[in-house]
């Protein structure tokens, strides 16, 4: 690990775009500012830095950008970064303008690429946790995860006005990738009935008997809230099913997609990439290198990249039997 002292810093968002993330470079941007260090925004994550597409940072740059979602540095998944050649050519971008220490805004795959570069170029980086999916162990929230389930609060609600209206079974699918959290907070916040996430096994059978009992006793709104990554497949798979074994329901399928994505950053998002933010680069001038900035119980907590990478978050077994027994 270096502890050498830091002057210029790089700042990239990668992988999956995630509301917050605007939020987190201006925090990066001005608190490097603030101790007299020389900003660099790099385009489009590793592929900005391989087509050395990088730009001089000052305090204007970040204006007028804590509410917006997206990412003003764009964000790409880089397939040539992946290659010895390509993290080689991103050094080099690197060296020839100075910089000495990078900040890096994704998921666990943008982790596992600093850390690979980290080790062979011995540049130290620092990791933030941007993604909607919230997995990631070392914090317990990621930049963009309170947006998204926000959003998609909204949208359930919505649904549930027209499901009441027409006394209908919706199958909501949300997305999460291989992770619950969004159906999960989501399900239990719009009161659904049922949540079905990948990290449990969905028993089809309760499904079904529970989904059959509830229209026994007149139950007036059904709402099923399905993560993307369930092991049933989604939303259109469980609809299939349901509409086999429970024919008299008036099912429905509603995804909601890339909606949860975008959109101005919820005030805890906005605070949590300002504080993550401000941190980093303390990090950086502090020799904290190789780390995942989080928060855990409101206080900052710091994982080596490594573990960041590997361990994944345990869902809260309570909460879905507290999902049973509201929805009675
Ligand atoms: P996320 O960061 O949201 O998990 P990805 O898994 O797509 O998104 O990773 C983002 C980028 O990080 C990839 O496109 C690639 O450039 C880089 N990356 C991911 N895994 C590795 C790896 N094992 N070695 C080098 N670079 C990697």
């Amino acid at each position: 690990m270096s502890e050498k002292k830091v002057n210029k810093i790089g700042i990239l968002t990668s992988g999956g775009d995630a509301p917050g993330m605007n939020a987190a470079v201006r925090a990066v941007v001005r608190t490097g500012l603030y101790h007299g260090l020389e900003m660099f925004g790099i385009m489009r994550g590793y592929s900005g830095m391989i087509d050395d597409d990088i730009y001089q940072m000052d305090s204007r740059s970040v204006a007028n950008i804590i509410q917006r979602g997206g990412t003003i540095l764009k964000t790409a998944r880089s397939k040539e970064f992946m290659e010895p050649e390509g993290r080689k050519k991103a050094y080099d971008n690197l060296r020839k303008r100075g910089i000495d220490g990078l900040v890096i805004i994704g998921g666990d795959g943008s982790f596992r690429g600093a850390q690979k570069f980290s080790n062979e170029f011995d540049i130290p980086c620092i990791g933030l946790p941007g993604t909607i999916d919230k997995d990631i162990a070392g914090s317990d929230f990621t930049i963009g995860f309170d947006t998204a389930v926000n959003t998609a609060v909204e949208a359930i609600d919505k649904i549930r006005d027209t499901a009441d209206a027409h006394d209908r079974l919706f199958i909501v699918e949300v997305m999460g990738r291989d992770a619950g959290y969004i159906a999960l907070h989501s399900g239990i916040a719009t009161g659904a009935e049922n949540i079905l996430v990948p990290e449990t096994k969905t028993d089809i059978d309760e499904l079904i008997n529970s989904l059959t009992e509830k229209e026994k006793r007149k139950k007036l709104v059904n709402l099923v809230v399905v993560a993307e990554g369930d092991e049933y497949g989604g939303a259109n798979e469980l609809a299939t099913i349901i509409k086999k074994r429970l024919p008299q329901a008036d099912t429905r399928v509603c995804i909601l997609g890339h909606i949860q994505r975008g959109g101005s950053p919820t005030c805890l998002d906005r605070l949590i990439a300002s504080r993550m933010g401000y941190h980093a680069v303390e990090c950086l001038m502090n020799g904290k290198h190789n780390v995942m900035v989080g928060i855990v119980n409101n206080k900052m907590h710091y994982t080596p990249l490594d573990n960041a990478i590997k361990a994944k978050q345990t869902i809260m077994k309570e909460w879905l039997k507290i999902v049973k027994i509201l929805a009675s």
